[in-house]
Formats: structure tokens, C-alpha cells, sequence
């Protein structure tokens, strides 16, 4: 399937849908894309080298989605190389494991990394020589201030900074007190390495910034090497240069620390001169794109961990049934700007749907089953009906749907006293069966209880196929034979959370507007063909929604599908409101 022609000169080579890059037909405006453009075709870049800055720190989500899509799409897009690196400074936060699952998240949504997977720790010696040399230079001292002072120092917005006593320390003693830091000869908090730049520079950042903290702790790539740990800020900037990186993208909390991303650039040896460019955050509404709080739902057993279908990580979004290119449509269509944003949830619902109508076969579920008699069939009938596995897709093959005397139809397509515009079936009325025949219903038969327990109909045999003469009923519904169906698990989910904004209120508890139905549990009975899904097969379920095979549990050979999204598009319907 190749995609409409692209016109906007943007993607020269013909990709289909599931490539990566494919998306640019969507285009939302993207400045950074522009810009690099222009860069290109001025002259003044060849080679473009980014690279994709995650904290272990937890698993990665929605936001870092796009930020994985900007780095990597724009390298591949330009022919340039994208590198993964992982910003390990903080050893306290970080574990083996996310590193892992950071890896597979972004193999998954398509994107290789140029080269082998890099480490700020792999710069640690060279960072510590790069103190050095501002140590020497008169422009970083050790200080001993407790945090504490340190922070009254420093000033505020509309107050300057006041220089610690410790400023003027002379180069030998610096160099000497950074070494015993290095060695472990001090206790945590007890000093630290600060440049020396500014203590009433407006931007705050640049009033002495932290280069170095002692922490006697074990890291997950250096071991029990290191007693100290750099700053993000001393760390990252030089990395990239270490790296080659042209270009460092990242968000706009960064914006204020480009001019200390740039005076240790200027300041130090380094063999390259990278430039930081920041773009807004993606933020969607009903859900909250932060790794401590996602971490937090996890922590509190909200869900069934970092990849319960219903976290807005990529590993949850996967298991939920979402596909790489639909994720990687929703960053196109979202676009890059500098302008703070929040995404829709329906545009998110949008992107996955459109995939799916597409490319998600066909199948039949009955998620809260009803039975029916069709007693004009003998006990013993066995029909197969032979049915596309999508209307639009001969390449998708056909599948067996077997009709018995006994079937089961959803309980909400039956309605005792109808109303008007009911379509579906009722007493004396008539529905087709879905890819079957047209059936009256002339029983409810009750329970005890006085609930309906079954409905007896009776099949009209001349109403085969699309259009047979002259019978045309309004309604038509789904079902699934009782003999063959399989019992499945069906698990409804829903956003986790009502309010569209959980965590605007900084001092209210995000946790206040959990939506209680988001995970709704039924079991269903499927058509036969479901009885071997692989696991992350996806459907849709005619008349209910998308549903993909939960890749734990029917790896464990049971069969639960997972809702990934229902038929209805609201957010086409919006967009037809507003356009
Ligand atoms: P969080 O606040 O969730 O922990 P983070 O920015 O601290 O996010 P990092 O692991 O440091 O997480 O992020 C790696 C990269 O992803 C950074 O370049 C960051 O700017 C980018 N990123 C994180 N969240 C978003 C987002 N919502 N939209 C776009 N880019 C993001
Ligand atoms: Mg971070």
C-alpha cells in the first residue's frame, strides 16, 4: 500500500504506511523540519547527527514518543544518523531495567540508533578532566556550603546572588579538594563543584551552577568508580559535542539553560560545537505525561504495571493494541511548534482507528451473550458460511463462520418494548444476521426470575447474501454460534482519568481524578476462528470496536482481547464541527 503522493518535497522516497517517515503526508507544521530544511538547502548543514537523551529512570511514554519521533524522523528524514543515549547521572533513580525497556519501546516504534547504544557515564573520565581544566582556568571552585545556603545565595528572580565565601579559593586547592571529592574522602553534601561565572547573571542558571555532587553510590554502567556525579548541565552539552551531535532537541524547561549549554561549550576543548534548539512539550489531556507520577500508579498497584494498557507509556499503548505507525501518524498530525500544547485524547483515538479500519481483520464477539433458538434448524445443522476477513481487503483471505440451531446474540440488541427508531431485533421483528440470514423473533422465553433467558426466532431462508429479492430489513447485528464460539475475556478499557487536566492543580492530588470504570471486565464469547489468536493480533469486533490479544495473557495461552478503541470518531466529528 503506498501512500498519496507527497507533493511538499519533504519524503523523496515512496514508503508505505508501516515505514517509518511515512507520515509526513499528514503534516501538522514543524519548525524544526523547516529549519533544518533551510540549513540544508543554504548550505550551511551536510550531515545532521541528533540523538535521543533518555533518563532511566522509568519507562518512556507518550511525550517521549514524539521527542523519539523528532530525533530519529528528522535524522532518516535528512540522511542523517540518530543516536540513543542514555542520561545516567542520577545513579540513585536509575535501573538495568528501564534501560532495557527504553530500547525495546523505541525498536518497536521503528527507529534504529546509529551506532552502539551510548552512555553519558561512557564521558564520566572525560567530563572530570574537563573540571579540571575549568579548575585551572579560575572558572569552577570546590564549595562548602551546604545545600541548603547554597540555594539562599543564589538569590531569586528580582534579587541577585551573593558569592560564597569559598569563591576565591586559589586553583591549587580546588584542584586538590576535587580530587579528595572524587576519592570519597568527604561525606555527601559536604561540598561541591560550581563554576565560577556569574553570581548576578539574570538568568539564574548562570549564577555558579553545580558541576559536580559527591554521591557515594553504586551506578548501574561505572560500579563504585566514581564518589562524585556530574550535573545534567555540565554533562550533556559536552556529551553531544563529544558525540558530533549538529543538533540537540530538546523541550522548552531546557530554553533557560542554553546560555550555560553554551558557556561550557565555549569555555572548554571540545571537539565540536553542537547547537540546542527546543520545541514544546507534548502534553495530552486525560492523562498525565510525567515519569514520577506514572511511576507513582505503578508504585500504588493503580494499575497493573508500567505497561497495564491503560498508561499512556509506549509499552502500554503497544499492549493496549496501538500500532507503531499510528503513533508515529498521531506525532505528525500533532506537529512541532514552540507554543505550549495539549493534545486531544481523540486525536490520539483517531490516529489508531484510521490504521485499524484499514488494516485490523474482521471478526465477531458477543460481549454480554443472549441466547437464541433458531428453530426451523434441526438440532444437528451446520452451515459454514465462508466471510471475508475485511470488506476491503482480498489479501486478508476469508474466514468460517459456522451456523448452528443455537447462537448467541449481545442482550443489548434485543429490546422487549422497542422504541420507535429500534432497528435491531424485537418481538415479531426481523434483523439480519450478520454475513447471514434475516431472522423473526416470535418468543421471549423467561426465566424464573422473570429475566429473559432466551429468544426463540425463525430463520427466512430466501434472504442469503447482500441482496436478495426484495427483503430488506434496517438492522443488522452480530453473533457468534453457540456450539463453536470460545469463551473470551474481554477487557473494556477506558481513560484513566476523568478530569481532562489531572494534574493542573499543583496542589491537589492527581491521583483525586482516577476514573473508577476505566477497566471494565465481561466475558464475551468470540467466533471459532479466535481460538488460536497470536498474541497483539488485532480486530475489529463488527459493531463494537478494535480489540487487540493481550501479548501476556495469551502468550499464557488463555484468550483475553483488550479494547484498544471504540468504532465511534469523535475527534472527525469535531474537526467537521470546527472546519
Ligand atoms: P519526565 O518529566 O516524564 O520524566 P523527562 O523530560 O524528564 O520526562 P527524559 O528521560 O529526560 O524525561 O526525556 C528524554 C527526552 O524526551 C528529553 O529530550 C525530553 O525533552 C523529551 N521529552 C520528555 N517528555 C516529553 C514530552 N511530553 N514531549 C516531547 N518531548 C518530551
Ligand atoms: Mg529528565
Amino acid at each position: 500500500m503506498s501512500v498519496e503522493s507527497n507533493t511538499s518535497a519533504e519524503s523523496p522516497n515512496d514508503r508505505s504506511e508501516d515505514q517509518p517517515g511515512a507520515e509526513t503526508q499528514h503534516g501538522a507544521p514543524n519548525f524544526l523540519r523547516n529549519q533544518i530544511r533551510d540549513e540544508i538547502e543554504s548550505g550551511q548543514a551536510t550531515t545532521i547527527v541528533t540523538r535521543f537523551p533518555p533518563e532511566p529512570n522509568g519507562f518512556l511514554h507518550i511525550g517521549h514518543a514524539k521527542s523519539i519521533w523528532v530525533n530519529f524522523g528528522l535524522a532518516e528524514q535528512f540522511g542523517g544518523r540518530c543516536h540513543l543515549r542514555f542520561d545516567d547521572t542520577n545513579p540513585a533513580k536509575e535501573e538495568q531495567a528501564y534501560i532495557d525497556a527504553i530500547q525495546e519501546d523505541i525498536r518497536w516504534l521503528g527507529y534504529e540508533w546509529s551506532g552502539a547504544v551510548r552512555f553519558a557515564s561512557d564521558y564520566f573520565d572525560q567530563l572530570y578532566a574537563w573540571a579540571q581544566h575549568l579548575v585551572r582556568e579560575g572558572k569552577a571552585y570546590v564549595d562548602d556550603l551546604s545545600p541548603e545556603e547554597i540555594r539562599e545565595y543564589r538569590g531569586t528572580l528580582t534579587e541577585p546572588g551573593r558569592p560564597s565565601p569559598y569563591r576565591e579559593r586559589g586553583v591549587e586547592e580546588n584542584l586538590d579538594l576535587l580530587e579528595r571529592m572524587r576519592l570519597g574522602e568527604f561525606e555527601e553534601g559536604s561540598k561541591v563543584l560550581r563554576a565560577r561565572i556569574d553570581m548576578a547573571a539574570p538568568n539564574i542558571n548562570l549564577r555558579d551552577p553545580i558541576l559536580y555532587r559527591i554521591r557515594h553510590a553504586h551506578h548501574h554502567q561505572t560500579g563504585d568508580k566514581w564518589k562524585i556525579y556530574p550535573s545534567y548541565d555540565f554533562t550533556h552539552g559536552q556529551s553531544d559535542a563529544i558525540e558530533g551531535i549538529t543538533h540537540s532537541l530538546c523541550t522548552l524547561e531546557f530554553e533557560d539553560h542554553r546560555p550555560l549549554y553554551e558557556w561550557f561549550l565555549a569555555h572548554l576543548p571540545v571537539p565540536a560545537k553542537p547547537r540546542q534548539t527546543e520545541f514544546a512539550r507534548m502534553n495530552v489531556n486525560h492523562t498525565v505525561t510525567s515519569k514520577r507520577k506514572l511511576k507513582l500508579l505503578v508504585d500504588r498497584n493503580v494499575v497493573d504495571g508500567w505497561d497495564d494498557p491503560r498508561m499512556p507509556t509506549i509499552s502500554g499503548l503497544r499492549r493496549r493494541g496501538y500500532t507503531p505507525a499510528s503513533l508515529r501518524k498521531f506525532c505528525d498530525m500533532t506537529g512541532v511548534s514552540r507554543a505550549a500544547n495539549v493534545v486531544d485524547i481523540a486525536m490520539l483515538h483517531f490516529a489508531i482507528r484510521s490504521d485499524l479500519e484499514d488494516n485490523a481483520p474482521r471478526a465477531m464477539c458477543v460481549l454480554d451473550p443472549l441466547k437464541v433458538v433458531l428453530t426451523n434448524l434441526p438440532a444437528d445443522h451446520d452451515e459454514v458460511f465462508e466471510v471475508p476477513g475485511h470488506p476491503a481487503r482480498e489479501d486478508m483471505g476469508t474466514r468460517q463462520l459456522p451456523l448452528t440451531r443455537e447462537i448467541w446474540i449481545d442482550r443489548e440488541d434485543f429490546m422487549e418494548e422497542p422504541p420507535k427508531k429500534f432497528f435491531r431485533l424485537a418481538p415479531g421483528k426481523e434483523v439480519r444476521l450478520r454475513n447471514g440470514y434475516v431472522i423473526r423473533c416470535d418468543e421471549v422465553v423467561k426465566g424464573d426470575d422473570g429475566e429473559i433467558a432466551a429468544l426463540h426466532c425463525s430463520i427466512d431462508f430466501d434472504t442469503l447474501g447482500k441482496n436478495p429479492e426484495g427483503r430488506k430489513v434496517k438492522g443488522v447485528i452480530h453473533w457468534v454460534s453457540a456450539e463453536h464460539g470460545v469463551p473470551v475475556e474481554v477487557r473494556l478499557y477506558d481513560n484513566l482519568f476523568l478530569e481532562e487536566a489531572p494534574d493542573r492543580d499543583k496542589d491537589a492530588d492527581f491521583l483525586d481524578h482516577l476514573n473508577p470504570d476505566s477497566l471494565v471486565t465481561v466475558q464475551g464469547i468470540a467466533e471459532p476462528a479466535l481460538a488460536d489468536v497470536e498474541p497483539e493480533a488485532r480486530y475489529q469486533f463488527e459493531r463494537v470496536g478494535y480489540f487487540c490479544a493481550d501479548r501476556h495473557a495469551c502468550r499464557d495461552g488463555k484468550l483475553v482481547f483488550n479494547r484498544t478503541v471504540g468504532l465511534k470518531d469523535s475527534w472527525a466529528k469535531i474537526q467537521k464541527k470546527q472546519g
